[in-house]
């Protein structure tokens, strides 16, 4: 599918909608607002509509799941949250390490909040950018939901930390309408929009196009296959053969390789990769 057709989607479920309501009626309650994005996608898996929760809040912005994100160009994204946005705090974040936690921990205490004994903070983001995960690490045990599907996490809750923080964890919530079309694209990459929307084929060969132009080396490496000189079709092919990926008669099993490529590159395997630049 081309990024024209995906443009006219509109992906926008009633129980987004319905969140986005009731963030809103809890909104006076917060102190400060823990925007979970990914830093693979840092600017396609931020929902423009967030900023209408941070007016008159601190805002933390992390870009989670840094651990798979190429370092060199978190550091520009980093650089670029700070000269473009008004985000008190933008932070290079993995759920998974204890030490970013305590860190993050701090960096809300030394935010400029009247009620210290008990800060109230928002976690919001898009489905699968690893909220549930990030609110687990503060709460320090396993307290929702989680998946690698979108929608997983389910309700909302209020829930403390040992730290005095108090956690509203919200469901992800898209926004009603990508004005850039490659965003539906981005987004079915991260796993962030059910798969069965786009065709995971056309999903696989645009990852596959980028990977190719910036990653040929991780490509090389995880598929043991040569990348140099061959078209995408060809690196398709060599991915299929490489993995014994065969239907009956012999031909190369398009879709199973597909669902390979973007499982690899949702779990990290193909090594660390940012899949978009700042301008
Ligand atoms: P949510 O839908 O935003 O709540 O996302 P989840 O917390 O359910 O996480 C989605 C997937 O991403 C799960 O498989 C998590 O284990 C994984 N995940 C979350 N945070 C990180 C991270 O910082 N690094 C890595 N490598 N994986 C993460």
């Amino acid at each position: 599918m081309s990024a024209e057709k995906i443009e006219y989607i509109q992906w926008y479920p009633g129980h987004m909608a319905k969140a986005n309501r009731e963030i809103k009626e809890k909104l006076k309650l917060i102190n400060v607002v823990i925007e979970v994005v990914d830093a693979r996608l840092p600017l396609s898996s931020k929902n423009p509509e967030i900023n209408q929760y941070t007016w008159n809040k601190q805002h933390i912005l992390l870009l989670n799941k840094s651990d798979l994100a190429d370092p060199e160009v978190s550091l520009e994204w980093i650089d670029w949250f700070k000269k473009n946005t008004e985000i008190e705090k933008v932070v290079l974040f993995d759920a998974f390490d204890r030490r970013m936690k305590t860190d993050l921990v701090r960096t809300i205490h030394e935010l400029n909040i009247k009620e210290k004994a008990q800060v109230k903070c928002l976690v919001c983001g898009i489905p699968n950018v690893g909220k549930s995960t990030v609110i687990n690490s503060l709460i320090g045990k396993k307290k929702t939901q989680i998946g690698n599907k979108p929608g997983v996490t389910k309700g909302q809750q209020w829930l403390s930390t040992p730290d005095h923080l108090m956690l509203l964890d919200t469901p992800g919530i898209l926004w009603p309408k990508f004005e850039d079309p490659l965003v539906g694209l981005h987004l079915a990459w991260l796993g962030s929009i059910k798969d069965t929307i786009y065709e995971k084929e056309n999903i696989a060969a645009d990852l596959l196009k980028y990977l190719l132009v910036y990653y040929p080396d991780e490509l090389e490496a995880i598929y043991k296959i040569e990348v140099v000189g061959k078209n995408l079709p060809e690196v398709f092919d060599a991915i299929a053969k490489s993995r014994g990926l065969l239907v009956k008669g012999g031909e190369y099993d398009y879709a199973r390789t597909s669902v390979l490529i973007l499982n690899d590159f949702k779990n990290g395997r193909i090594g660390r990769i940012t899949l978009e630049r700042p301008e």
